[in-house]
Parts: C-alpha cells; structure tokens; sequence
C-alpha cells in the first residue's frame, strides 16, 4: 500500500516534469527581432559591421546548382565543406578550382540580392557604419564578387574588398576587422562571432536555398532576424 502510494506520488511528479517540457521549450524560443528593434538597438557611434554573403546578403542557389550538375555533388555542394585537399585526383582538383573560379567571376550574375540586406546596408550605410563581407567560398586568384556587391548595395569604389577564407573559420577575420555586429545564416557564422567577441544576428536562410545544411536559428542564444528568409 505504502508502496503502491510512493509510486503513484512518483508518476504524478514525471507527469508534471513532462508537462513543464513545454514552457521550458518555449523559454528557449529564439529571440526574434526587427528591423526596427535592431536599428533602436545599434550604438549612436559609427561601428564595424560584417556580413556573410551566401544566403545572407546574395541567395546564389542558381550558380552552385548550375556547379553540383556539371561538375557533381562530391565536388560542388552549397552546405558541406568541400576540401581541395580531401579530392582524390588531380582531375578532380582542377575541376575544383574552374568551379570556384566561375563561382567568384561569373555566377553570381544569376544570384538575387535578398531584400533584408538591401534593408540591412542601407540602415548602416545611414549610419556611417564601416561594411564588411567575410565568406568561406574558396578563393583561386580573382573574384568579381566585390564589384558586384559594391554595385548591387551602391557601396563606394574604395569600399573593402570581400574577404575569403577558403573554408577556414571566420573568427580571425572578424578579429581583424573588429567586427562588432556580425550577420550570418550558417550555424558556423554564429559561432565564429561569438568567438570574436562580435554580437552576432542569425539572417533566416530561404527555404528555397539549395544549402540543406542544418541551421539551429537561435539556437546560440543569437537574435534572429524575422522576416530575413525571403528575396
Ligand atoms: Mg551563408
């Protein structure tokens, strides 16, 4: 009977631990902000403000699916990291770098500016902030990307240049820029501002981005910001 007691008792607490599972979920809703809110938020001094570039200023879906068929997926895929140094063969290689070199020089004529970060620029452009771009896209020589960032944003022909990391992590690069806000839709982007001390703002990848490369938006505590997914 006693027995029969405590384990009821027993039941009756698992039952409402499992019944707080859902508040508790939702205290970890990600913090959604907008437009309006981040502008309110920003210091009245110029900053250093850093933008990644696929899936967050530019969706480039068009030019790495046009890469995944023709060169294929083991060497052109828009989410997993793909190494020059992990191919198996010469041939392999050199298919690697021609994509990268089409990618930075004449792809993104099919890329679509995404209307957050005409939104986004111009607010700091309003500002007198200093704009970065940082991409992991692999960098073989030349790139018109610059040139064509600088004209799509009507950024200034002195404006920095893009700044590839060819794959390696962001967080040096933010460093040296001394980033203090940090615009990202990949997990990795989070991650590396975090680690440079930059606050970083989670920009919604498209649905319709050939990037299947899970994001876990909000899931660093970061601001996510609503209504970034779309062109
Ligand atoms: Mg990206």
């Amino acid at each position: 009977m006693h027995i029969h007691r405590i384990s009821r008792f027993a039941l009756t607490v698992s039952a409402l631990l499992v019944s707080c599972l859902a508040p508790c979920a939702l205290a970890e809703t990600p913090r959604t902000i907008t437009l309006e809110e981040l502008a309110r938020s920003l210091p009245k001094e110029p900053i250093n403000v850093v933008f990644d570039v696929d899936d967050t200023v530019l969706f480039t879906s068009p030019g790495f699916q046009w890469g995944s068929r023709t060169y294929g997926p083991q060497i052109v895929s828009a989410g997993v990291s793909v190494r020059e140094e992990d191919l198996p063969s010469d041939e392999d290689r050199r298919k690697y770098r021609e994509f990268w070199t089409k990618m930075n020089n004449e792809l993104d004529q099919y890329s679509v500016k995404k209307w957050i970060a005409s939104e986004l620029i111009a607010l700091h452009k309003s500002r007198g902030d200093r704009i970065y771009f940082v991409t992991k896209r692999i960098y073989t020589g030349s790139e018109k990307l610059t040139g064509l960032l600088r004209s799509e944003f009507g950024l200034p022909a002195d404006s920095p240049a893009v700044i590839f990391t060819s794959r390696q992590p962001k967080t040096k690069a933010f460093k040296d820029i001394k980033a203090q806000v940090s615009y990202g839709d990949s997990d990795g982007d989070i991650r590396d501002s975090i680690q440079a001390g930059a606050r970083p703002i989670r920009v919604l990848r498209s649905p319709a981005s050939v990037n299947h490369e899970p994001t876990h938006n909000g899931g660093f505590g970061e601001e996510v910001l609503y209504n970034s997914e779309n062109d």
